[in-house]
């Protein structure tokens, strides 16, 4: 096991003016924070974060980061939190150790092959400091060579996520040794039986081949020195993963494999990288199709090299990498070499632009790099949606990962699971923790929605969401609702009018006359009655074709008397309003449509002039187009509909006492013509909480004003307390109700 003082002086090793008490600070605390946890392996749970500081040193990384590597799982698995570490460790650490902790989580993911981009998009996007995707590499990493220990069911799980997401981010951040370390380890475990036969292969053959490699170097070698190019030459065999991913890719046996070897050629200048090419090319047969210049064209990571592949001595195929030392650092660390130098000491040729003081602007520009794919097909695919900075990444409880537009609510995250979630949420946790349906969800948060069944969702919930899925579906829920309001309606008014005239309902009846009405569906006719589109008598009329208009003579007849539309036993209208006797009226209460006031799902509106409020014994007339308009009973305006009983409806109120509502009224006043009677008048309404909506003058005389004023009221017992307190003021000679 590594020991402290032995990574401190890996660190020293490259910089020499590293914070050693900083180090040791974060190594004791992350030891004790840790106390007596155990690794898998039985080794002390300290060992690994050493062992990941350690692996980042390789990478020169700075203080901040090996810190934050020995602390990087003590916020997920101890005591210790975010505040603690900002505290003692400053809060460049600690955003640090919170990005590592937050990406934790994907771990606990359940790995689906299609959900891999996403993962790794996530990934980037929760860490905002490429610092922090570097501690989760090497931590994956140390993971990866100490994987023996887990138990065999988590092995190849661990090892898949690694060849899906881990593996391939390195690559994408240019650092090829680490991703190629990743994949053999994954392989290794992913498929046991695979890398062991080309393991045995490979260990055969360098036996054979140590000699084909030592002779290629030299040769090489000598060549380009009489030409006067200073060149590092390395062969080696290649990774058993990289074999397999040939082997998979070609169909080819291992037998058939023939370039197993791999050289790369170091040299000190752009100049000579072609130069090597050349004398190559001119001294082995080139293999056609394999020459690749990423010089003048380098990856999207930034990576640059020539490659090439020749016929080698032993008819051996030979690939062949050239590039400069700058090159070639940003091959092996690829991120990292930037990160090193990010303090602008000394840049890489390749990062002369970054080398602005402004480090997130960098970081930023790294971090669009790697969400580019190696591909021009990807990059395309990329740019045209959206960037995964426009995206958040959350998780259902059950840990499937689903991709939201930045600011998505609760509410698009139900709708992204199943248009069923969305309409039937009633509220979410997040984090386990109930949050408004409204608020804005972060990457990495876990969301469950609470649901109810039956439930609708509210218009408004339109204006909120900000997925076009949500909001179509939304959309359809209210639709669907509102048909739903006016088929109740429909079915309320069409059994009135088969009363009026004198005919059993049956929906039996209806369906069987389904086609005069030209209509499809029941529910098609209810509806087009409840929005007045269609005539309940003509309903009553197309299932009883045989019947004769006087029968219903009665109807108007049974208006004036005081019932209602022939509606028999005092199933008049009912009213329910909070402290009011008039509430029970004896009558039916089912058979009156509720009313709540304006705003709600049915079409209501009260009468011009006047309106009505709660304690008022209302009327409804169905207005074909428009809705329902509520009337008090007392209303003159009513004389108008005596010829139309079709369009009377019994309404009652339904007041929300929850949710207090102000309802309009108007008043007619006649105040004496002297200063100050208009601020009296204002006194008084607005003393008694009333509030005004418009005051103007209708009649002028030498002594006297009378004006109209139009109020909103609570209901009727505020109204009449506002014409009582009225009616004391001297100034005040008469004051009506209009319509009361
Ligand atoms: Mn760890």
């Amino acid at each position: 096991m590594m020991r402290q003082y032995e990574l401190v002086e890996k660190v020293k090793a490259y910089n020499p003016q590293t914070d050693e008490a900083l180090l040791n600070r974060a190594y004791v605390y992350a030891m004790r924070a840790h106390g007596h946890q155990k690794r898998a392996s039985g080794a002390p749970y300290i060992s690994h974060p050493l062992e990941v500081a350690a692996i980042l040193t390789d990478l020169k990384l700075d203080d901040a980061t090996i810190v934050a590597a020995l602390l990087h799982d003590t916020i997920e698995d101890t005591e210790t939190t975010r505040e603690e570490i900002d505290r003692l460790f400053g809060a460049e650490i600690g955003h640090l150790v919170e990005g590592l902790t937050k990406i934790q989580k994907l771990d606990l993911v359940s790995k689906k092959a299609a959900q891999a981009e996403n993962l790794r998009k996530l990934l980037l996007a929760i860490a905002d400091d490429v610092r922090v995707l570097l501690i989760k590499l090497a931590d994956r990493l140390h993971n990866m060579r100490t994987l023996q220990f887990m138990a065999e069911a988590k092995r190849a799980r661990i090892a898949e996520e690694t060849l899906d997401i881990y593996a391939p981010l390195a690559g994408r951040m240019g650092m090829q040794d680490l991703r190629e370390e990743l994949e053999d380890l994954a392989f290794r475990h992913f498929s046991p039986d695979a890398y062991q036969a080309i393991k045995n292969r490979l260990e055969e053959l360098s036996e054979k081949s140590e000699p084909v490699i030592g002779r290629i170097e030299k040769e090489l070698s000598q060549k380009l020195s009489t030409s006067g190019i200073h060149a590092s030459v390395k062969g080696r065999l290649k990774r058993a993963y990289s074999i397999w991913k040939k082997m998979e890719r070609k169909s080819v046996s291992f037998e058939q494999l023939s370039d197993i070897f791999g050289f790369r050629v170091v040299v000190d200048t752009l100049a000579a990288c072609y130069a090597t090419l050349g004398i190559v090319h001119t001294t082995w047969q080139v293999v056609p199709g394999r020459f690749k210049d990423y010089i003048s064209t380098p990856k999207q990571n930034d990576y640059r090299s020539i490659h090439t592949t020749v016929v080698g001595p032993g008819k051996q195929r030979v690939e062949l990498q050239i590039r400069t030392e700058d090159m070639d650092r940003i091959a092996e660390y690829g991120i990292a070499a930037h990160a090193i130098y990010k303090d602008g000491r000394a840049l890489p040729s390749s990062a002369k632009e970054s080398s602005e003081s402004n480090v997130y602007a960098w970081l930023r520009r790294t971090l669009e790099t790697l969400s580019e794919g190696d591909s021009a097909e990807e990059f395309l695919e990329h740019t045209k949606l959206e960037l995964f900075h426009d995206q958040v990444f959350c998780f259902t409880p059950k840990g499937q990962l689903i991709a939201l537009p930045q600011n998505a609510t609760p509410i698009d995250f139900a709708y992204a699971v199943h248009t069923n979630v969305g309409d039937t949420a009633v509220g979410a946790k997040v984090n386990g923790v109930l949050v408004p349906l409204v608020s804005t969800l972060r990457n990495g948060d876990e969301v469950e929605i609470v649901r109810a069944e039956g439930q609708s969702p509210p218009s408004a919930w339109e204006e909120i969401v900000v997925t076009g899925k949500a909001r179509a579906a939304i959309r359809r829920a209210t639709r669907a609702a509102v048909r739903k309001q006016y088929a109740g309606l429909g079915q309320k008014i069409i059994e009135r009018a088969f009363e009026r005239f004198g005919k059993e309902f049956s929906e039996e009846r209806l369906k069987a006359a389904l086609p005069r009405l030209a209509r499809a569906t029941l529910e098609d006719v209810l509806a087009a009655v409840g929005r007045g589109e269609m005539y309940s008598g003509d309903v009553v009329k197309a299932v009883y074709p045989d019947y004769r208009e006087e029968q219903a003579a009665g109807a108007g007849a049974n208006l004036a008397e005081g019932g209602w539309f022939g509606v028999k036993g005092g199933q008049g209208l009912v009213f329910k309003v909070p402290g009011s006797s008039e509430g029970d009226g004896g009558g039916d209460m089912s058979r009156a449509i509720p009313i709540r006031g304006i705003g709600g799902d049915l079409p209501v509106q009260f009468a011009p002039n006047g309106g009505a409020v709660p304690g008022d014994r209302i009327i409804g007339i169905l207005t074909p187009g428009v809705g329902i308009t509520i009337y008090p009973i007392q209303s003159p305006a009513l004389t108008a509909f005596d010829d139309e009983p079709e369009r009377w409806l019994d309404v009652r109120w339904d007041i929300d006492e929850q949710h207090p509502q102000r309802f309009p009224a108007q008043l007619n006043i006649t105040v004496i013509n002297e200063p100050g009677a208009l601020a009296q008048v204002a006194t008084v309404i607005g003393e008694s909480d009333g509030n005004i909506d418009s005051m103007s003058i209708a009649g002028k005389t030498a002594d006297y004003r009378e004006m109209v004023i139009n109020l909103e009221v609570w209901d009727l017992k505020h109204l009449n307390s506002i014409i009582s307190q009225l009616k004391t003021k001297p100034v005040i000679s008469a004051v009506q109700r209009v319509n009361g």
